[in-house]
């Protein structure tokens, strides 16, 4: 049940003509003392509300103590540019600010893993593709250096084939020409183990940006499998309620923060409900009282004209009312003088 300001102050007053019908003036001045104290006021316009802290469920980052100095902290966001104290810590008040612990701070947490998880993907990937880059390239590089030299081989060894067959076919070599044929043929026999060690080479060297691929191609699929698990679980991003603040002074719940100055934020919003604003500020992204979280200030929040103005609306200066001017008059006039017709008639103005 939603109750509004208007229906708390009419309630008092009903409460005070009770009183006022139900025994005579002479009467009344002798409780007008505990009437003036019984002077409610608006709470947060007129005098402060006092709140208490609820249950801080230990899953969330902040532990008791850091949470009430984050609604002190909160409180001050409209007390110090307003300059009233609009809030007062009490343990005994029934306006209560707790915490309530499900999937959306569960989902917090969830998201900051998945960030760090991230983070630490590009970074090594980064890391190996570039790995991958300079393994590939020293690779092509030596294998077209290779597949060149082996050109060159399998020219120079057609040549010497068709020097060995010159020579047989002409009846056989010189001495002189033996030698030679027999140096050639060192040579290529050398080229040819030289060969097939750089080929080897290249061989390992290919495995390695082979390596290196499959492990960058895995590390991308786990983090896939992250992403896709965690989309499985929580869907599309979509707005949820960080905070709820239940009337009349019932109740503040916190649902999600990341930490300190994100759940400041939240309960000075809340807070701003408590004061009496209803709607939430329109246009504004920066205002407090923006139905939105996000576009305020994280570090240096403060309240725009938007929510100054929401909360002059909710708090308007009001008239003197009749309560106000009788209590006046019971004040102000001496006890020879008082009389039930003046006092009814200060009452209803
Ligand atoms: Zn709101």
């Amino acid at each position: 049940m939603r109750m509004d300001r208007d229906t708390i102050n009419r309630f008092s007053r009903l409460a005070f003509l009770c009183i006022l019908g139900g025994v005579s003036i002479g009467t009344a001045l002798f409780f007008a003392p505990d009437m003036f104290s019984l002077q409610d006021g608006r709470p947060g316009c007129d005098t402060p509300i006092h709140w208490r802290l609820g249950d801080v469920d230990s899953r969330f980052p902040l532990d008791r103590d850091a949470f009430l100095k984050t609604v002190i902290r909160a409180e001050a966001l409209w007390e110090q540019p307003l300059g009233k104290n609009l809030f007062v810590y009490d343990p005994d008040a029934s306006f209560v600010i707790t915490t309530q612990y499900d999937d959306r701070q569960k989902m917090t947490y969830d998201t900051r893993n998945l960030e760090k998880k991230i983070d630490q993907y590009n970074r090594s990937a980064e890391t190996l593709r570039d790995a991958y880059d300079t393994k590939r390239s020293a690779f092509e590089r030596g294998q077209e250096a290779l597949s060149h030299r082996m050109r060159e081989f399998e020219s120079d060894l057609f040549a010497y084939n068709a020097d060995v067959s010159r020579a047989n076919a002409s009846g056989g070599a010189s001495q002189e020409e033996y030698a030679s044929l027999e140096k050639t043929r060192k040579k290529l026999e050398k080229e040819q183990t030289a060969i097939n060690k750089e080929s080897e080479r290249l061989g390992k060297m290919a495995g390695d940006v082979n390596a290196t691929a499959e492990k960058l191609n895995s590390q991308t699929a786990s983090v896939q499998s992250n992403l896709i698990e965690y989309r499985r679980k929580y869907g599309e991003p979509q707005p949820f309620i960080q905070g709820l603040y239940e009337s009349p002074l019932a109740s503040i719940t916190v649902y999600q923060f990341e930490g300190k100055d994100d759940l400041r934020l939240v309960l000075a919003h809340e807070l701003g409900h408590a004061l009496g604003i209803e709607e939430h500020v329109p246009d504004d992204q920066g205002a407090m009282m923006y139905a939105m979280m996000g576009g305020q200030d994280l570090e240096n929040p403060s309240l725009t004209e938007g929510d100054i103005h929401a909360f002059n609306a909710a708090c308007p200066a009001e008239p003197e009312s009749g309560r106000d001017t009788l209590v006046r008059y019971l004040i102000e006039t001496p006890l020879s003088e008082l009389s039930p017709q003046a006092a009814i008639k200060a009452f209803r103005g």
